[in-house]
């Protein structure tokens, strides 16, 4: 990958600085100087592109995906031939592409039916499909539940400190990047209440303890108080939905203290709320109705007490993520902060320090917009506004 020069450049750094005017040159696949204005003079074999009236900025990154829970072909009709299930690999890799397309370029899977996770990120490894950089848990590390039943493959049940340290080795052996865990139970279950806390504070304890031994973080999906407040309290990395934590501020300040992040997820309340409520239970809807206001009284909560916060949009359709970002915003983050929410400070949620921010020595994963996402969130889920992806300083074919 030769050089490339990037002149006119309006910057949004991702840690929320700006800069106009700015000329930016890449060498392989890395931001390799950044000056306001046209200094820098291009050398031989340099490409240059000018992207005046345009918006650079990192490319996006999303701390909560679910890659294979959504159907993204129409429902089969009667009679129609019945769908292989080999098919659904080809749907990955289409969902990969439209992420990338889009600009986002780093997803973590918080969980993937059959290891689908797993192996879309081998297969993206191994150049066999384009995609974002994806972490994955393996299987979620749940105690024995009635969502264990709904989301079978999904989980890894264990029950008792010793199963569950078990449970982490595995998914770490399956190649995990982090561990996740059932901190309490799901608002889309309806043998769940969400509110107890589903694992002890010792079985929290023993996963915190093997993933941080071992390098690797922690995700708890927490809702209601007491799994939350014992996912905090323990140490957890990332708070997944968290609605509950604007009932105890106390917690949002030891998460400010301790470097703890909340990815708040608004969308997902709004999924089963009313954007797709006709395929869930009433009581469900009615439940979810109650926690999307929760959420956006935690989403402002958080910020008031400097609790880091991350996108994660935890909904469909893929590539449109930067839906989260355009939620979190009107929810009452400035658009700025909405931006680093989906850019540094998801990398910093998932512990990676070469992407999320346009900066000398980062990996190339960056966005150009046509139009100001400061003033209009939504360009950033509008395909066509979408000017130019890089991954790694490459251009993202958008075929
Ligand atoms: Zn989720």
């Amino acid at each position: 990958m030769g050089e490339l020069l990037l002149t006119n450049a309006r910057v949004l750094d991702g840690l929320g600085g700006e800069i106009q005017n700015a000329t930016i040159r890449l060498d392989d696949g890395r931001v390799a100087e950044i000056s306001p204005g046209a200094d820098v003079v291009p050398g031989p074999g340099f490409e240059v592109m000018d992207l005046s009236g345009k918006t650079l900025m990192p490319a996006l990154v999303d701390a909560h995906v679910h890659l294979s829970s959504y159907e993204t072909l129409p429902p089969l009709l009667r009679g129609e031939e019945p769908r292989a299930d080999a098919v659904h690999y080809f749907e990955l890799a289409n969902i990969a592409r439209n992420l990338i397309r889009m600009g986002i370029l780093t997803v973590r899977d918080v969980g993937s039916m059959d290891d689908h996770a797993l192996h879309l990120r081998q297969a993206i490894r191994l150049g066999l499909s384009a995609g974002p950089r994806i972490l994955t848990c393996a299987r979620i590390v749940s105690a024995t539940s009635p969502g264990c039943r709904i989301f079978t493959t999904m989980y890894r049940p264990a029950d008792g400190v010793d199963e569950i340290r078990k449970a982490v080795r595995e998914q770490l052996a399956m190649g995990a990047d982090f561990v996740k865990i059932m901190a309490t139970g799901a608002r889309s279950v309806v043998l769940e209440d969400p509110e107890p806390a589903q694992l002890t504070r010792e079985e929290v304890r023993t996963v915190v303890e093997e993933a941080h031994r071992l390098g690797k973080r922690v995700a708890a999906h927490a809702e209601g108080s007491g799994g939350t407040r014992i996912a905090v309290e323990e140490g957890v990395d990332t708070i997944e939905h968290g609605l509950s934590l604007h009932r105890t501020p106390e917690l949002l300040d030891l998460m400010a203290e301790q470097d703890q992040t909340l990815v708040p997820t608004l969308s997902t309340f709004h999924d089963v709320s009313e954007d797709h409520a006709e395929k869930y239970p009433c009581t469900l809807v009615e439940q979810a109705k109650r926690q999307r206001e929760e959420a956006y009284r935690t989403l402002t909560a958080a910020r008031e007490a400097g609790v880091r916060i991350a996108m994660g949009f935890d909904s469909y359709p893929l590539g449109e993520n930067a839906r989260e970002l355009a939620r979190m915003v009107e929810g009452g983050l400035t658009p700025m902060q909405g931006i680093v929410a989906a850019t540094s400070a998801a990398a910093a949620a998932l512990g990676l320090e070469d992407v999320g921010e346009v900066r000398v020595g980062a990996t190339a994963d960056l966005l150009v917009v046509d139009g100001d996402p400061l003033e209009d969130p939504s360009v950033l889920q509008n395909l066509t506004r979408i000017h130019l992806v890089l991954q790694a300083g490459s251009p993202v074919n958008a075929a």
